[in-house]
């Protein structure tokens, strides 16, 4: 019978290795070489002639980096995939290779900021022009689509307000017209969400979070049909430059290994946390895409496999400094950006203004996002106690 988790356990610990060729070491050796040698002209013309059906140098393809090429697209269920050194990058490619000048893409709004400054400030620059709609409602969203439409980029859910959008309905509406479709996939990892099966067409990921997990490497992934990888391959990937390097690639390798465990006990104490934060006076209202509160919990529930890590939540505040107070006397939670890693964060939105701007009535202005890591979650709702009582009222 076919077991999901059976298949999760052989790709991350068998698909893709040949330890007989490397003395039967159980971890993979980091090919670290720019080139690779021929024996023939005959061997070497075929490498110019496809660059993609062997090594010939590393801003290309590596033994290294194809080990982990291969798990990550069997983990999406794609055909191929590439890794680039980091999620931005991988982005880059993936959305320049499908657009020229005087074509549109519809995005959500607030994607990814590096995605958004792709859109406002290179993209504009090259005649491409982009329109950022409401991904939660699906109807207005494709309203927005015009007859130039080259793609369609998607963030679900996104990583500050965890909206979501209808992947099916989506890609539905995009293959007949042939719109290519890209999702930042990053808070799922293909352990919680398949794009690529819902009918998406390229699935990304920031491999810097869950999949490093240990908040020491960046990288980013693209997956999709090999047709598409290889378009991808012989043009950005190669031209760019911005392919993973081997010892990175070794990391992401090694922090596959215990992806699912890191994954299943993220979720446990997300849950944990959860039920603590919801007795908390202070809290205006949590976001978290599978709480029965979430607006599009029925959507949710409907195409992802389940949820963890990233919890957002509007604090009850007058005073900018009620809000850094609490963030300030977290200890266990430490104030960085990024996630995805062993420890556990926290991020407020007014960090990004200058403290005369802050406005109560906006309620942006008073969002904050918590990751919860690899902490005992006693230890961290503790930690949370604390903070909020450093500012009056639990
Ligand atoms: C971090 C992040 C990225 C960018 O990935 P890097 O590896 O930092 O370049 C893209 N999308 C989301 C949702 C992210 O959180």
């Amino acid at each position: 019978m076919h077991n999901e988790a059976q298949d999760i356990s052989f790709i991350i610990n068998h698909l893709g290795e040949d330890h007989a060729s490397y003395f039967n070491a159980i971890a993979p050796p980091i090919i670290q070489t720019s080139n690779f040698a021929f024996e023939t002209v005959a061997d070497m013309r075929k490498a110019f002639e496809d660059e993609m059906g062997g090594y010939l140098y590393s801003r290309g393809l590596n033994p290294t980096v194809d080990i982990l090429r291969k798990k990550l697209a069997a983990l999406d269920g794609a055909e191929d995939a590439l890794v680039f050194n980091n999620g931005a990058a991988a982005t880059f490619a993936g959305i320049v290779a499908n657009v020229k000048a005087g074509d549109h893409v519809l995005s959500v709004t607030h994607p990814y900021s590096w995605t958004a400054h792709l859109f406002d400030k290179i993209l504009s620059r090259f005649g491409v022009t982009v329109t950022y709609a409401d991904g939660t409602d699906t109807a207005s969203f494709l309203s927005h689509a015009q007859d130039n439409t080259a793609l369609i980029y998607l963030e679900s859910p996104n990583s500050w307000w965890l909206d979501i959008q209808d992947l099916r309905a989506i890609a539905a509406f995009a293959k007949p017209r042939g719109i290519i479709t890209l999702i930042d996939n990053s808070y799922c990892t293909p352990l919680y969400q398949k794009p690529i099966e819902l009918g998406i067409d390229i699935a990304m990921q920031t491999a810097t979070k869950y999949i490093g997990g240990h908040s020491d490497t960046l990288g980013g992934v693209l997956c999709g049909t090999a047709a598409m990888m290889r378009k991808i391959f012989n043009s950005e990937y190669l031209c760019a430059g911005n392919g993973i390097q081997p010892f990175n690639a070794w990391l992401l390798l090694r922090g596959l290994r215990t992806l699912p465990a890191r994954i299943d006990r993220i979720t446990a104490s997300t849950q944990k946390v959860l039920a603590y934060l919801k007795t908390v006076e202070r809290i205006e209202s949590l976001i978290f895409p599978l709480d029965p509160s979430y607006p599009q919990h029925a959507l949710a529930q409907s195409q992802m496999k389940n949820a963890c890590g990233l919890i957002s939540f509007y604090i009850k505040a007058q005073e900018i400094q009620e809000i850094e107070t609490f963030c300030n006397s977290l200890q266990h939670f430490r104030m960085a950006v990024s996630w995805g890693g062993h420890e556990s964060l926290v991020i407020p939105k007014c960090a990004g203004i200058p403290q005369a701007q802050f406005d109560p009535l906006n309620p942006t202005h008073r969002l904050v996002r918590l990751y919860v890591g690899l902490e005992d979650p006693e230890f961290l709702i503790r930690d949370l106690e604390q903070a909020f009582r450093s500012i009056g009222l639990l």
